[in-house]
């Protein structure tokens, strides 16, 4: 099998023997090469400290800012991500991938989310064209506090003078990266030349055209990718990029069908990973638009390339129903699982409310505070919102961990500064904790406490009969 060639027995699906992300160097070779002052800057109590935190991946060379150039130098290589950065597009449309450095997410964390690529090829007319450049400007969606949005267009054409000028107008007027797609090196390289500035992808080098299509890389200082139809050769393509020093690389498997997509991404990432295997440690591009005719399907096999691993999704719609999903997909696996998104903590004003509007009261878990925040302000009704600090903890599981409970919340509530802001002394509690509303009245001296509902959804209704 030609997969086996790359995928040594140690590296296999049920090696759990390494640790995922840790350097090439021992800590104490990484030791040797510190200050040896111990002067705490990199917050670990010695460079002994660091240097095994280093090693094992839970540190970064950039912690300690004493480190010499040589060793830095030195370091570098050792302790760059197992997977590449690579940056496609700029300003606030650029996207960054790779510097993954663990398997699974629950191991640290995920670094950088995938990118949504919206194809255009020959078969997208002008009109059409036209269409998805300023829908590209204008489609964004907020969620949790995070704008969300695709960045990329993949523009693919036959037509070496169509491609230039659709990549340069799509550049221009949409500000998305743009994924340039041709066999043709020629045509790559002109169609990237007026906007190398913004970095876009060249897609792709195959085993014949890689010469002048790296070469073209590297003059142009843009990112390009490497293809081929088995990871054997994709493997020896990416040999020809780490021995060229070309560091901005893509990875794209040709996987045939999503078995073989799902087998290959793992392969890559766990390689990469594992076994620090250079060839392959770069980002991936997958093509779940072209694996089916299926519109549904399309979307679920971009949904798989979301979780399992790849770097940049090309799809062909900007259907925000087919588009939306995988933002939020992979909003909710790149999270850092140990850090909840939260919200400040405060009194948030919603509706201009007035010192006589009701005072609800929830946890700082984002995704609590926008959905209660968004069901107050659907209802209209003006409301004064207590949010208080659980660590980014939802009610139910700050009240069970003993932050959201009755003498904290009162504790928060007189130091608020609420009492200046309201006439009345009334607060609504969520319908889950209602349990501490008799405590709750007793801490908080002269308050009426009253439960609220469970559910966000019925915050409108609830409101709006007060
Ligand atoms: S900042 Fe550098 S020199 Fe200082 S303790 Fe950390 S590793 Fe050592």
């Amino acid at each position: 099998m030609a997969r086996d060639a790359v995928t040594p027995p140690e590296c296999r699906l049920d090696d759990e023997s390494e640790r995922s992300g840790t350097l090439a160097l021992s800590g104490l070779q990484i030791f040797k090469l510190l200050p040896k002052t111990n002067c705490k800057d990199c917050g670990f109590p010695t460079c002994m400290a660091f240097a095994m935190q280093l090693a094992s991946g839970k540190a970064e060379l950039s912690q300690c800012p004493h480190i010499s150039a040589e060793a830095a130098a030195e370091l570098g290589e050792a302790a760059a991500p197992p997977v590449r950065k690579v940056t496609i597009g700029a300003g606030d449309m650029a996207l960054v991938l790779g510097e993954e450095t663990v398997l699974y997410r629950h191991e640290k964390r995920f670094e950088h989310p995938p990118g949504i690529a919206i194809l255009i090829d020959d078969s997208v007319d002008d009109t059409a064209f036209r269409l998805a450049v300023d829908t590209m400007k204008a489609q964004e969606f907020e969620r949790v506090g995070q704008v969300l949005r695709a960045k990329l267009f993949a523009i693919e054409s036959a037509d070496a003078a169509k491609l230039a000028a659709r990549v340069k107008t799509a550049s221009d007027e949409s500000g998305a990266g743009i994924v340039i797609m041709s066999e043709d090196p020629a045509a790559l390289k002109t169609a990237a030349e007026p906007i190398k500035d913004r970095k876009p992808l060249l897609y792709a080098a195959t085993t014949a055209t890689f010469d002048a299509v790296s070469a073209a890389a590297k003059e142009l200082a843009v990112p390009f990718a490497i293809k081929a139809a088995t990871l054997d050769e994709l493997a020896e393509l990416g040999e020809r990029c780490v021995a060229g020093d070309f560091k901005e690389v893509v990875l794209d498997p040709m996987s045939a069908n999503l078995q073989d997509a799902v087998r290959d991404q793992t392969y890559i990432r766990r390689a990469a990973i594992k076994k620090k295997l250079r060839p392959l440690g770069f980002p991936t591009i997958a093509f779940p638009c072209k694996m089916t005719g299926d519109a549904m399907l399309k979307s679920v096999f971009a949904g798989v390339f979301v979780a399992k691993y790849a770097g940049v999704i090309v799809i062909d719609t900007l259907d925000p129903a087919q588009v939306m999903p995988l933002l939020v997909l992979a909003q909710n696996i790149y999270t850092d699982p140990q850090r909840p998104m939260q919200m400040d903590q405060g009194i948030y004003p919603i509706n201009d409310p007035t010192p006589d509007s009701p005072l609800l009261i929830t946890t700082n878990f984002s995704l609590t505070y926008f959905t209660v925040a968004g069901e107050i302000e659907a209802s209209k009704v003006p409301t004064w919102l207590l949010v208080m600090d659980t660590e980014g903890q939802s009610v139910l599981t700050s009240w069970a961990a003993g932050k959201f409970v009755a003498d904290a919340i009162a504790v928060f509530v007189k130091k608020s500064g609420i009492e200046e802001k309201v006439n009345h002394r009334k607060i609504v509690i969520p319908g889950y904790v209602a349990q501490i509303s008799g405590e709750l009245e007793e801490e908080l001296d002269g308050w009426e406490v009253t439960v609220g509902v469970r559910e966000a959804a019925d915050v409108p209704r609830y409101l709006r009969g007060l």
